[in-house]
Formats: C-alpha cells, structure tokens, sequence
C-alpha cells in the first residue's frame, strides 16, 4: 500500500505536486552554468567509467520465468461467484475451496477471512480514526457479511467467529489428515459499506477489496487470527488457483486480479492461478485502455481517458523494468484501476487500485511513482508472501528501494539522489516518538505517517546498504530471492537465512541495525 502526500512525511509538498523529474534532471542538466563544475563532474565520471572498466561488478544472470505452472499444481482451488446489486449495494458470494490439507498435521477445523466484517462498527474500522472524514465524508456506514450456508463436503459445518472484529470465521470439520482433501462451501452476502476505501463503494463506483472470504494462514500449529488494524495491511495468505464468475448489472465495468471476458449470457468469467487473493473495482464510468506486453495484457481503467492512458504507461515501464530486474512478470494481466479513496494505491495479485487524486494531469509524476510502487509490490507481496503484519518492510522497503531503482534505471542517477533524498535520507532524520523501528509489526503504528516514515523510508535503508554492500548489488540478491520463493511465503528468519547463504556472512547484525534500532 502507498499513503499519500497528506499521510507521507517524506512526500514533501514539492514532491507531492511532482518535481522529482526535474530536480534529478536539473542535477545534470544545469551542471554547465559554472564551467568548473563541469570539469570536476567530467573528471569524477571519467573517474567512474574507469572504476567500473576496471573493476565491474560480476555479470547479472539474466531475468528468468517463474515456474507458475509447476507452482499451480497441488495449490488449492477456490471457485468463486459473485453478484453485484448496486442498488441495495449488496453482493452476494457462492464459493466453494477444494482444500488440500498441506499443514502435515491433522485438521478439525478450518479458519476463513472476512475481513469486511471490520467495516461493522465504527470501533473496529479500518477507516476510521485519522481516516474517519474522508473515508466516511457522509458518517459512519456499516458493511459486513451475512453467512447463509456452510459446508464441508456438502454437510452443514459449525462456525463461529473467534476474533473480536469477526474478521477469522472457524469451521469445525471432522478429522482431516494430512494431505487429505475436502471442500468448503459459504454461501454469504457481502454489504458493502458507503465508505472511500480499498473496501467500500462511492458515487464512483464499488472498491472490493479483501471481500472475498480466504482461507486464513497455518503457521505453528494454529490458524492466523490477526485483526484488522487501521494502520498497513494485515492480509495474510497462501497462493491458490481461483475461478471467478461476476455478474454485474448493466453497464458495470470490471477491473480485478483475474483476466475477465465477457461471456454471451454477460457475465463475466475468468482463472488466475497461483494468486495469493482476488479483488476487484467495479463502475459505470471507468475509461479503458489496454495494450499487450509479450503474453502480459496490461489494462488501465480510469474515470478520464488521458489519465487512464498516462497510468497504462506508467504500468508498462513499471512492469518492463521490474521484470528485467526480478524475473518475468508470470500473470496473464496487470490492471492498474483509479480508486475513490484518500490513499496513494493498493495493491493485490494482477491489480492495483491508485487514489484518484493521481490522475490529475498536475500530478502526472505522483502518479508515475504510486504506480511503480505499487506494481513492485507483484514481486515483494504477490510472487513472494511475507508477513505483512508482524515484517511488514519485507514488502515496503523492498518496493521502496525498486521504486528507486526503477527511477535510476530510467531517469538517470541524478533524479534517483532526489528521491532517495525525499524518501529515504529525509525519513532518517525525522524525529518519531517511541521506539518504532522498521522491524515493527503494523499495530505498533499509531498513524499512516510514523508508519510511512519508518517501514517504508528507513526500511528502504536496508536495500540501499546491501546494495553497496553485495559484489553485484541488491538487485542480483533480491532476483534469486524471488525465483527461490516464488508463490511461497517467506519468514523474516528465512530471508535472513537465505541473504546469509547468498552473501557467505552472518546476516543477523546488519538486519538487526537497519531493522532493529530505534533512531
Ligand atoms: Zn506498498
């Protein structure tokens, strides 16, 4: 996820109406108004040519494919149909999970996420507090699920939620073994709450995030019940194979994870495998512009054509840039969809929502950034899972520091020292109460900013220091990272084991400094 300039300190208000281009372009550009300075800068690049003629870091294996085929087999499949009543802002869920049980214990029950459940009550809302009045510009408006039938195997199964926001639904099931299979099925309508968050539906249209009830994480012997906090993204779950019918009514456009075509009876239908969740936006009045990147169709929808058209490119350089860097973009489509909401973006497998406000045509450079953030985050969060709640810099430090990378790569070094300035130096130095550091688990955080600031900015310190650090930088560690891990899920301890294996030293200080000291 990406705050915006109202919530990211490091976003000053320079950087907010754009700027970065152009200070890291007058970096270079203005260098000949003093003709000293020229010299110096031509010797410090001859200087540097030379450093890298004569001692070049070692060749980069070339970007590789991951294997998403091989990775589907043995996943769960999860068969998933929804109809929208926009009216009544209503939309009613028919899902069934062939389960697999992989957790080599044995199972009596099962644990599924509804996560709008946490949309129930204004003391449990994920857009309340700082978020309050612009995610509820007309007062509170509650949202939830109502469960019609759950099955195991085509029985009636007990359930009963055992958090206290009702987001972790427990299904009791009779003893299922390891490596046995059986298959859920919920019946449920979502309510959708008047609300301008990733979950939530406007004027503009519907924003169905995290809607979709998920089988929850297994991890030491017990179910993930983690609640649903205002502050990062606390969704946790394992690649599966999702099959997704939607009904809209007419003249709904979808925007979601999955490829979807148009069927002759008008529904919409479409598959996405090994894909660690399923989301959608749906309006009237999305604008849609498309274009195929090798076997990759890249969408951009937008309530204005130009905007949908500078994000589809955005997208494109976006994802031509992380795939040479970390490994093929493996997904039939990318979809970048404008989002009523006060956020920079969201991301989910094969979609991002970005803020509206981006599509100005004053913030074209914003909205290039939000984007590249966000499309980052298909490697550091959809390929390879981490914990975004207890490590959440496993996936925004290493998409800050992409974002960076991809500035360098295409607007040259000086434009990637103002935005590191901006959003990484400028984080280091800014005074945060507390003992916050950017090894904290999201509900340390008392607001978007302090979060920002910490996970976001000083976790990107991390990537740079092993970028200087590693023979061939950061960017040859953080691609085998990806292929090793592909559509698995990585614990902070197994990223410290793999950089120690991958580096030969002990990883443990240097991750303990960046991650593990207040400032
Ligand atoms: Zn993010």
């Amino acid at each position: 996820m990406q705050g915006n300039g109202l919530f990211l300190c490091y976003n000053s208000e320079d950087m907010r109406k754009g700027g970065w281009k152009m200070a890291g372009k007058r970096c270079i550009i203005s260098v000949p108004l003093a003709r000293r300075r020229a010299w110096i800068a031509a010797a410090l690049l001859l200087l540097a040519v030379l450093a890298a003629l004569l001692w070049p870091r070692p060749a980069q294996a070339p970007a590789a494919s991951f294997p998403m085929k091989q990775a589907a087999q043995g996943l769960n499949d999860y068969d998933v149909t929804l109809r929208l009543n926009a009216e009544e802002g209503a939309l009613a869920i028919t899902e069934t999970l062939q389960y697999r049980n992989g957790t080599g214990e044995t199972l009596d029950s099962l644990v599924m996420r509804t996560w709008l459940n946490a949309f129930q009550r204004e003391d449990t809302s994920p857009a309340g507090g700082e978020l309050f009045d612009a995610c509820y510009p007309n007062g509170f408006s509650p949202g939830g699920v109502t469960l019609y039938d759950v099955l195991w195997n085509g029985e009636r199964a007990a359930h009963e939620y055992i958090n206290a926001d009702e987001t972790a639904l427990e299904i009791s099931i009779p003893p299922l073994e390891k490596g046995k299979e059986g298959v859920l099925t919920l019946r449920c309508v979502a309510q959708i709450p008047f609300c301008a968050h990733r979950t939530g539906r406007t004027d503009a249209g519907f924003q169905l995030g995290n809607v979709i009830p998920l089988l929850s994480r297994y991890e030491n012997g017990a179910w993930r019940t983690d609640e649903y906090c205002a502050v990062g993204d606390p969704f946790l779950s394992d690649c599966a194979n999702f099959r997704l019918t939607v009904h809209l009514p007419e003249g709904y456009m979808p925007a979601c994870s999955a490829l979807l075509v148009q069927s002759e009876d008008g529904a919409w239908r479409g598959e996405m495998q090994a894909s660690r969740d399923m989301a959608l936006c749906v309006s009237r009045d999305y604008k849609t512009v498309s274009e195929k990147r090798g076997n990759v169709q890249v969408i951009s929808c937008a309530w204005d054509e130009n905007g949908a058209k500078r994000a589809l490119e955005d997208a494109l350089k976006a994802l031509d840039t992380f795939s040479s860097l970390y490994g093929e973009y493996p997904y039939p489509s990318f979809t970048v969809c404008s989002a009523d909401f006060p956020f920079g973006g969201m991301e989910y497998p094969g979609l991002c929502m970005i803020g509206s406000g981006d599509y100005l045509e004053s913030r074209a450079e914003s909205l290039e950034l939000t984007v590249v953030h966000e499309t980052a985050h298909q490697w550091f969060y959809a390929i390879v899972g981490s914990d975004q709640v207890n490590d959440p810099w496993q996936d925004e430090a290493l998409c800050e520091y992409a974002l960076l990378r991809y500035v360098e790569k295409r607007y040259g070094q000086g434009s990637f020292e103002t935005l590191k300035y901006y959003r990484v130096d400028a984080a280091m130095q800014e005074s945060v109460p507390g003992n916050l550091t950017p090894g904290s688990p999201i509900h340390y955080f008392g607001n978007l900013q302090e979060y920002s600031t910490v996970v976001y900015g000083r976790g990107a310190g991390l990537l740079l220091a092993l970028n200087e650090m590693l023979p061939r930088g950061a960017d040859d560690f953080l691609r085998a990272y990806a292929r090793t891990f592909a559509f698995q899920y990585v614990s902070r301890s197994r990223f410290e084991a793999f950089l120690a294996a991958y580096a030969e030293m002990d990883a443990g200080p240097l991750l303990t400094d960046y991650l593990d000291t207040a400032m």
